[in-house]
């Protein structure tokens, strides 16, 4: 592995739950517990999991769009977590986030052009006609037409409005950025796409990617490793072609066999996940997979196991992890 440009030791997202006259604080929702791992320059880490697993709030605190309640994120050998206000908004111009929802994340009341050029007012990196060319020279990048440039997001379609996202988050030529479900929103055939635009522009501009999805297939396609998270943890993570091949975590397994698959004739073959996640207020001790795993054994139910290395490079968070299971 190169030389890591995203580097997070151990970081924990904690959202206290308050309850009674005087808010008091009566436990905490782990929403990020505990969370290591490395990027590389030029490499998408994908991360998946259900909804409400923490991937999102994982991709957040990373940036520092939301304080962590402990850990470290190191980026390019910094410390974002210790950095004052001044050097990590410097800082955020090499690290950007590209949002599911185009539409939300754009401003109504601003052009295009005006959204996009907003990045280089901020930090100070052109204006004037400079400015204007450079926005019309992003625009082209990302495959949509000059004229935008003086039109409202409500004028565009679901695949043009997350292209002038990417746009904006390229303004200030980053070498970092947390894509959290980009295409989810967007019909199959424009997802691949934007999936394709993502990995022209990492060829171009050598970007390293933290892409979150609960779309497995989606992450297969644009992954170069992928990370599997359950209730705030990883319980998984290795090459994408390793892990599609040969999972190791159960949690894992299920989530790969439910995938639907695009050959009706082998609708038999898929496997539906069951039961509910676990609060992540009150989380199951020892794995907290057991109560939904078929094969939990007593030593599940009290030792948590930890995320270590089975193969070369591959990780697992499974007590069993290198037994048959059938
Ligand atoms: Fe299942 Fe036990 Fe492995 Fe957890 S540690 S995933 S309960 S076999």
């Amino acid at each position: 592995m190169n030389n890591p440009l995203v580097k997070v030791k151990n970081l924990k997202k904690h959202f206290p739950v308050r309850a009674g006259v005087f808010s008091r604080a009566t436990g905490a929702v782990k929403a990020v517990d505990g969370v290591s791992f490395e990027i590389s320059p030029n490499e998408t880490l994908g991360l998946v999991g259900e909804s409400g697993c923490g991937k999102s709030t994982l991709g957040r605190v990373l940036l520092r769009l939301i304080e962590p309640t402990a850990g470290e994120v190191y980026f390019n050998d910094k410390n974002l977590v210790t950095l004052g206000s001044e050097e990590l908004r410097r800082m955020r111009k090499e690290m950007q986030i590209i949002f599911q929802d185009p539409y939300s994340s754009l401003n109504p009341r601003m052009t295009i052009g005006n959204i996009i050029g907003e990045a280089f007012t901020i930090h100070h990196l052109a204006k004037g006609r400079e400015k204007k060319d450079r926005v019309l020279a992003l625009l082209e990048e990302v495959g949509v037409h000059g004229e935008a440039y003086n039109r409202y997001p409500h004028e565009f379609s679901g695949g043009q409005r997350q292209r002038i996202g990417i746009a904006r988050a390229l303004a200030c030529q980053p070498r970092f950025i947390v894509c959290d479900e980009p295409v989810s929103a967007l019909d199959v055939s424009i997802q691949a796409q934007i999936l394709n635009l993502f990995l022209e522009l990492q060829e171009k501009y050598k970007i390293s990617y933290l892409f979150i999805s609960h779309d497995l297939r989606v992450v297969e396609h644009i992954a170069d490793r992928v990370a599997v998270m359950y209730l705030g943890k990883i319980v998984e993570l290795a090459k994408a072609p390793e892990l599609y091949k040969n999972p190791l975590h159960p949690y894992s397994k299920i989530l790969l066999a439910s995938v639907p698959l695009p050959d009706p004739k082998l609708k038999k073959k898929r496997t539906i996940i069951t039961g509910d996640v676990p609060s992540p207020i009150n989380p199951p001790p020892g794995c907290q997979f057991h109560p939904r795993c078929k094969h939990a054994q007593d030593s599940c139910r009290q030792t948590e196991p930890e995320l270590i290395e089975h193969a070369p490079g591959h990780l697992v968070a499974c007590h069993f992890a290198d037994a048959e299971k059938p």
